[in-house]
């Protein structure tokens, strides 16, 4: 039984007080919770997240990384530097890198090797525009995602990897995909990690929904056979939504 993953991208908002205020709040709405519970903060909230989810259930990630250890990248946080202050997760790939930053796949596959390298777990996004799914190849594109990202990368490291589908188009826009359509592209990924991989991995693997997920929405999306949690923007910058949907089975 694969534990499920709700994770929070909270993309670039809050300030480092916005973050004590959030998890004074938070963490005791959800602190019953089973689940694995994550929030991919902005780095410069990353310390105040730390300090306020000590000793709780609260996992706190990043939302990239760079995967050099260290050198001349004005503006960049190393892999290294994430793993001495004690990081476990990064988003790696999330569309908007990919699309504002020009981040490709042999980049994104960099960034997860290195990020295993120093024991963060990845939460690699995949998912296809509205262009490509009007044409017919939104199946297409997931799978070269996921052959590019994952390609060189040993079973033991991604039997735990985290894989959020994230359809662009419904990303923010308070459109969701149909929940058939949400199961259908997060089994086409693990069929595929099992064809790149074994049955082993492609059953230990979690797979996320994400793309406008809210309190009203995630209990139907993430009881799905294949969608084994969810990678929540908008709806995580508020502790109660947050919480409500960490919940989602309460
Ligand atoms: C995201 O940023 O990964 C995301 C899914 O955003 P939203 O929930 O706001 O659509």
């Amino acid at each position: 039984m694969r534990k499920k993953v709700i994770a929070g991208n909270w993309k670039m908002n809050h300030s480092p007080k916005d973050t004590r205020n959030y998890f004074a709040e938070f963490n005791d709405l959800v602190k019953d919770s089973e689940h694995e519970i994550i929030l991919c903060v902005p780095y410069i909230d990353v310390a105040a997240a730390l300090e306020s989810t000590h000793d709780t259930n609260i996992k706190i990630g990043t939302q990239n990384l760079n995967h050099q250890v260290a050198g001349a990248l004005t503006g960049d946080v190393s892999v290294k530097m994430l793993e001495d202050i004690g990081i476990k997760y990064s988003i790696i790939g999330h569309s908007e890198r990919r699309q504002f930053h020009h981040e490709t796949d042999d980049y994104v596959n960099l960034k997860i090797k290195s990020a295993f390298d120093h024991e963060i777990v990845p939460i690699l996004c995949v998912g296809e525009t509205l262009y490509e799914r009007e044409l017919g190849i939104a199946k297409e594109k997931i799978i070269i995602q996921i052959r590019k990202d994952l390609e060189g990368l040993p079973a033991k490291f991604a039997e735990q990897m985290i894989i959020a589908y994230e359809p662009i188009w419904a990303i923010g826009t308070g459109k969701t995909a149909s929940t058939e359509d949400a199961n259908e592209a997060c089994k086409l990924i693990r069929d595929e990690i099992r064809k790149m991989y074994n049955d082993d991995v492609a059953d230990k693997i979690r797979i996320l929904y994400g793309g406008s997920v809210k309190p009203t929405n995630a209990q139907e999306l993430f009881n799905l056979e294949d969608i084994d949690g969810g990678l929540v923007g908008g709806a995580s910058l508020t502790p109660k939504d947050f919480a409500d949907i960490v919940n989602f089975d309460k």
